[in-house]
């Protein structure tokens, strides 16, 4: 099977060989992608003129009601995907519903935005400003969709959730969307978009889908496009400063990889609910789509009086979980997408090795069928005791399932450690002291987009560490790439123009009445 490509209205099959897409578990070939021969500039000026028409030509309502018809015909062929999932990303059950059911509730939380804006197209911030001495001349911001395309650079990990949770944000502020997902794990993006289009519930240009590598696509940008990347930090800054992007001005959201961090706090004791949540968290960062999120742990800063605990706590939840192939429901964690990424993990735990000791995983652990023809990597916990001392587990991203569990001694030393990640996504924190709260809500929110605190009182009812609710904002500073994405109406901010209005109150009336009156 080649995959096409959804451009200028139809699909594309791309030309010559295709790079081979695999089974990782088997190695077996299951397809192939290549966007060889796809007119780049056409696609983007075919979406340009028919997408963007078709989507100013609607209100926040009815774009909101585009996005619950999409998500329709997801959860309609929603039995096609967990096999797709498992056959090209090695996903259990569990990792394909996260992925697949959270692209569909992030589909239906925009819609319920749309809904709620009623049938307006711009947006007003809520509160002017007196501009004049006089009361006649006032100031107010107003957001307008750009007349560009939303370019959307997906990572192989999420191939659903990342290709929607973009295209709903874009979509929702009226602004087309061509997507790119990553080639090792297109084929469930490709198998979605092409229900999706054979549906026939969306508008022309709204939709387009660029399966393979997009040679020529960041060529074809132009100023009023915009690109959201999601993806490795190399890949980003390639992007970043490519000469067309810099040239067009064209905006650019990065999310890239991360030394996300939990901090057990110094008043959580073993033995305590706080203390077993912790552990539970890590465990599942070793096991939910075998470590491959982006916002996974991968650093947990613990006191140094209770470490060993937390070690045999987290080390004795790696012996229950079943590592293999997902068709089989008992296991837990399944392999990473593909050989390379199995080569990429064991050479990262190999480096880390260097700064700290293997409790459990590495190679050695699996069974050599599983090492040898699939792309498994055993759930490996870490120590290193010195981590004051220590570099690369603060800077190396191991792309797998693999923690480092360090030490601190008192918990400013542990807040600093947290921050030597370099900007992170995500870092939690367990603990039920207010003034620990305080200490860490204002050392560590600089340095990550998302600070998740579980107390007694949130307990079990917190939504986890790795997961990215629509509603919160997905980013991080400085490493992590310093974009936003998500976070409610905020997300809307990368397609729409804030422009300042100045003028009298009459000007005001007329905006007034033609806008959605919001808080950004
Ligand atoms: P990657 O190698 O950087 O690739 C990301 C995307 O960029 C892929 O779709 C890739 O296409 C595309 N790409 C590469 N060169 C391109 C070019 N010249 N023009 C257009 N597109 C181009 O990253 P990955 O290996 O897929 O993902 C793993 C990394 O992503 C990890 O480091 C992880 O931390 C990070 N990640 C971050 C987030 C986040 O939200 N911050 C989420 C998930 C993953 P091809 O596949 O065709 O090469």
């Amino acid at each position: 099977m080649k995959l096409e490509s959804f451009v200028s209205g139809q699909w594309h099959t791309g030309s010559g060989e295709g790079t081979p897409l695999v089974n990782p578990v088997t190695g077996e070939k299951i397809a192939e992608a290549t966007s060889s021969g796809v007119d780049m500039s056409a696609a983007m000026e075919y979406a340009r003129s028919e997408g963007s028409s078709a989507l100013g030509s609607l209100s926040f309502e009815q774009r909101g009601a585009l996005l619950k018809d999409i998500s329709s015909i997801l959860i309609a062929n929603r039995q096609n995907y967990d096999e797709i999932a498992r056959e090209n990303c090695g996903n259990t059950k569990l990792d394909a519903a996260i992925d697949i059911d959270g692209a569909i509730s992030v589909l239906r939380y925009y819609a319920r935005i749309g809904a709620s804006l009623k049938d307006q197209k711009l947006l007003c911030e809520s509160g002017e400003d007196q501009l004049s001495k006089e009361p006649v001349f006032f100031g107010r911001h107003y957001w307008t969709s750009r007349p560009g395309i939303a370019v959307q650079i997906n990572a192989f990990n999420f191939p659903a959730w990342g290709m929607w949770e973009k295209i709903a944000v874009a979509t929702l502020a009226g602004v087309p969307s061509l997507a790119k997902p990553a080639t090792s794990t297109a084929v469930l993006a490709n198998r979605m978009m092409r229900d999706v289009v054979e549906a026939g519930v969306i508008p022309a240009g709204v939709l387009n889908l660029v399966c393979g590598r997009g040679e020529g696509l960041l060529d074809a940008v132009g100023s009023m496009d915009s690109i959201a990347f999601t993806g490795s930090a190399d890949t980003g800054q390639m992007i970043r400063a490519h000469k067309n992007i810099l040239q067009s001005g064209v905006r650019v959201n990065i999310e890239a990889d991360s030394l996300n961090a939990t901090l057990v706090g110094p008043d959580v004791a073993p033995g305590t609910m706080l203390f077993d949540l912790a552990v539970r968290e890590t465990v599942k960062a070793l096991s939910i789509k075998a470590g491959q999120l982006c916002t996974n742990i991968r650093r947990v800063f613990v006191p140094r009086a209770i470490l060993g605990e937390f070690a045999d706590a987290v080390a004795a939840g790696i012996d229950k979980l079943v590592v293999g192939d997902p068709v089989d429901e008992q296991v837990r964690v399944g392999p990473l997408v593909n050989k390379q990424q199995q080569q990429q993990a064991l050479i990262g735990i190999a480096e880390l090795s260097a700064e700290a000791k293997m409790l459990r995983g590495g190679s050695e652990r699996l069974d050599s069928n599983l090492h040898e023809t699939g792309a498994f990597v055993a759930p490996t916990l870490l120590l290193c005791e010195d981590p004051a001392g220590s570099r690369v587990v603060h800077e190396l991203e191991v792309f797998g399932p693999c923690v480092t569990a360090m030490p601190y001694d008192n918990f400013d030393g542990g807040l600093a450690l947290a921050a030597r990640g370099g900007g992170s996504l995500a870092v939690s924190l367990f603990s039920d002291a207010a003034a620990v709260h305080g200490q860490g809500i204002n050392y560590l929110g600089p340095w990550h987009g998302r600070l998740m605190i579980v107390d007694e009182d949130a307990g079990k009812n917190h939504s986890g560490h790795s997961i990215v609710m629509p509603q919160c904002t997905h980013g991080g500073p400085g490493r992590a790439g310093g974009g936003e994405e998500l976070g409610g109406l905020r997300g809307l901010r990368l397609h729409m123009q804030r422009t300042a209005l100045q003028g009298s109150s009459k000007v005001h009336g007329v905006l007034s009445a033609n806008a959605a009156e919001v808080t950004l």
